[in-house]
């Protein structure tokens, strides 16, 4: 079970899991893949486009300081020009199955993570946990319907096409990581399958990047003399990575820089929530794909209700609409990481405090999705082993890359299922409460 240890503090212990896969309808988990390599390319546009940018995220800026605060980098970039064409783009679509009135489920987008989107590491190592699982239990027909997954590999092939045709064979991949990191054995399988392509990996951190590196005449990053030809942030996604103004030094540093960099700030600023919903809007899917119905339907038939909380009459009606329902929706921040939504009567609260001022900007509201619950027992150190109504979420990694016009790479790379007490309305298997899981198709 060593795949399993993940390191807190001085302790390494092991990733939770749930004892049994999880049945997932064999449809829904083909469209969630099928439809990937469009979001690759979707986010990718909206990356490139800084009016819809600009224009999506004029509210939230006003209100919301650690948004500002990168779409500052993102224009001070901007400004200066673009130093590399070359784009890496790793991410994880999120899904939930909602409960149709006729007793089928449809795929329904939770969210998009553009940055440091994680445990592609180790869903490459649940496979063989639940095949094993299902051995012992003399269960073998679902043994043999477990899938295999590979994501660290496909990750890998991302970061590796990337790094070569950044040119320098001398140039390393730099992971940038937080101080304590929990989770390194998720990023430890993606790494190995770097080294073994002979592509040198580094780990650093905010303040290593601060107090060894520099930009030379040609904008190449150097970090502990080393050149750098692809920063890939593991960290960085939430303002309290940023623990001193030398870190956001040196995040505009690294984004002014030569290096690839996985997200670079305008993919970053794709992936928030902001844009999430300006993107469900009526008409906005076929400004980015305007000779491609089939793909605009695709993707558009992955989206809940989204609504703008932005000053208005627009504005005022999801308000109204919060307030009179609070249960059936979701009040999101500008946030990543799990645990930040807001449900219930406490979304009424916070409505009530905000409802007129421009605060409530720094907010979208979400239709809540309804999966069914399924049954299974959470292996989690430290808790007793428990049977639990749980409800699932389906990640699926996408990886692309692009060089100037051209897409180079745009793939689907794998997937991932987290399970959860339906006790919990939020928060992932990084804040302690969704745990690894497996699909089984049926
Ligand atoms: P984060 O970037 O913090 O992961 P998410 O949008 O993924 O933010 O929300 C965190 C968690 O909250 C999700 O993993 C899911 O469990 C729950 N959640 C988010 N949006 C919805 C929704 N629309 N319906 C039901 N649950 C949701
Ligand atoms: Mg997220
Ligand atoms: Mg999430």
């Amino acid at each position: 079970m060593n795949a399993w240890k993940c390191v807190c503090s001085q302790v390494a212990s092991y990733a939770p899991f749930t004892l049994f896969p999880t049945r997932v309808p064999s449809t829904v988990f083909t469209q969630a893949l099928t439809v990937q390599t469009h979001f690759n390319r979707l986010v990718d546009r909206v990356s490139q486009n800084p009016s819809f940018l600009e224009e999506s995220l004029a509210s939230t800026i006003k209100v919301d300081d650690f948004t500002a605060r990168l779409f500052n980098i993102y224009k001070q970039v901007q400004k200066e020009g673009r130093a590399q064409e070359i784009v890496l783009g790793l991410n994880r679509s999120d899904y939930m199955l909602d409960q149709n009135p006729d007793g089928g489920t449809s795929l329904k987008q939770i969210e998009i993570n553009t940055i440091a989107a994680s445990f592609g590491g180790l869903a490459s190592q649940t496979p063989d946990v639940h095949r094993h699982i299902l051995k012992v239990a003399n269960l073998l027909e679902e043994q043999n319907q477990i899938l295999d997954n590979n994501p660290a590999a496909g990750l890998a092939r991302g970061l590796a096409k990337a790094w070569e045709l950044y040119g320098t064979e001398s140039a390393v991949v730099m992971f940038l990581v937080e101080d304590l990191q929990r989770n390194i054995y998720d990023h430890r399988y993606i790494e190995n399958e770097l080294w073994k392509k002979n592509v040198p990996v580094i780990r650093r951190r905010f303040v290593d990047v601060s107090r060894t590196g520099h930009l030379d005449q040609r904008r190449r990053l150097f970090v502990d003399g080393k050149e750098i030809a692809i920063v890939y942030f593991r960290n960085g996604y939430m303002p309290q990575n940023y623990t001193s103004e030398q870190s956001w030094d040196a995040r505009l540093m690294m984004e002014r820089s030569l290096a690839v960099k996985c997200p670079d700030i305008s993919t970053h600023l794709a992936g928030t929530k902001k844009v999430q919903q300006e993107l469900a809007r009526a008409g906005v899917l076929e400004r980015f794909f305007p000779d491609e119905p089939e793909t605009v339907a695709q993707i558009r038939a992955t989206f809940a209700g989204l609504y703008t909380l932005d000053m208005g009459e627009e504005g005022d009606k999801t308000v109204a609409m919060a307030l009179a329902n609070p249960d059936q929706y979701v009040l999101k921040p500008q946030r990543e990481g799990g645990g930040n939504n807001i449900y219930g009567q406490e979304i009424c609260k916070v409505l009530e405090k905000v409802k007129n001022s421009s605060e409530r900007t720094a907010y979208i509201l979400m239709d809540k999705i309804q999966p069914v619950p399924s049954q299974n027992y959470l292996v989690q150190p430290g808790a007793p082993v428990k049977l639990n109504d749980c409800l699932s979420e389906l990640g699926v990694f996408g990886a692309y890359v692009r060089k100037g016009k051209e897409m180079v790479l745009n793939e689907c790379v794998g997937h991932l299922l987290r399970t959860k007490s339906s006790e919990h309305a939020d928060g992932g298997v990084a804040a302690g409460v969704a745990v690894l899981d497996n699909p089984l198709l049926f």
